[in-house]
Parts: C-alpha cells; structure tokens; sequence
C-alpha cells in the first residue's frame, strides 16, 4: 500500500521529484537531497514498510543486491576511502523518514561525520550532476 502523505512514497509514485539512480521491481536507489558528502544516496522499498521490523525478509534480500550495485557505482565514481551503509529504525536511532531505506553514504578520512548527522540540504544542481556521474555507471 502506497501512503500518499509518506515523502518515499510519493518519490516511488514519481508524484514528488528526486534524482533517480536506479529502480527493479523492489526497489527505488536515488540521491539524499541533504548529502552529507558527494554521492550520498538512498535505496527504498517501492512498498511501504516503516522499518527493519515490517519490512519482508525476501524485499529486504533483494533490496540488498541494488544496494551493492549502488555502493559499488559511488566507490568508482567518488572514490572515497571507505563508505558506510547505514540503516535507522525509530526516533532514538534518528530515524526520520518512516519508510524503509537504506544509506550508502561516501566517507572520507578525518571528514569527523558523526551517527547523528543534522540535515542539510545540498546544492541541487551538484546532486544532479553526481546522479548523471552515478548513472552512466548503474546503466
Ligand atoms: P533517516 O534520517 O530516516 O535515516 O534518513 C532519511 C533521509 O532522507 C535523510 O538523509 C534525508 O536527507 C532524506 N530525505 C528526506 N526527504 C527527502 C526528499 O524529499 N528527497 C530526498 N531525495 N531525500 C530526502
Ligand atoms: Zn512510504
């Protein structure tokens, strides 16, 4: 079921924009509008589930591959020195979107980003140019 009033929802329905990277029958893989660093990018459920608790196992399995082709095309095009993929449930881990996602998050020596990143939004046409770098890779 599709919740009209979940921003996620809404990207999948392609009724709000986002710079999309990559989409199968699971999964939608497209750019944080509040980066925190260069390649910054969320993989979602296209069904709404809240958590790694309602989510089903045999989605999350395969949400799994399309989070490894991500993580792999943002290692190529940003090479980072190490990436981080990172995944909240509920208010105390920071969770802020209550659609399941995953993060593949770009890290970089010394670059002091904490669990509990504040969100700030990036420059838009810098996330469209590092979608159009991520896509020519993801095909
Ligand atoms: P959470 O804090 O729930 O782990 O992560 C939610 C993420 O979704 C945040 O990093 C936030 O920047 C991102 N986000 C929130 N609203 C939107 C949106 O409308 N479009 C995109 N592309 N990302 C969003
Ligand atoms: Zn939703």
């Amino acid at each position: 079921m599709a919740f009209h009033h979940c921003i996620f929802c809404r990207i999948v329905a392609r009724d709000a924009p986002a710079y999309i990277l990559a989409e199968d029958g699971d999964c939608l893989a497209f750019m944080d509008i509040n980066p925190v660093a260069p390649g910054h990018a969320l993989i979602v459920a296209k069904q709404h589930a809240e958590n790694i608790f309602d989510i089903q196992a045999p989605v999350l399995q395969r949400l799994m591959g399309t989070v490894q082709r991500v993580a792999q095309a943002v290692n190529a095009v940003f090479l980072p020195d190490g990436i981080n993929i990172v995944q909240s449930n509920g208010p105390g881990a920071a969770q802020s979107v209550p659609h399941f996602h995953i993060h593949v998050v770009p890290r970089w020596q010394n670059d002091d980003l904490l669990m509990n990143w504040s969100l700030r939004p990036g420059e838009r046409s810098a996330i469209e140019a590092n979608a159009a770098r991520l896509r020519a890779i993801l095909g």
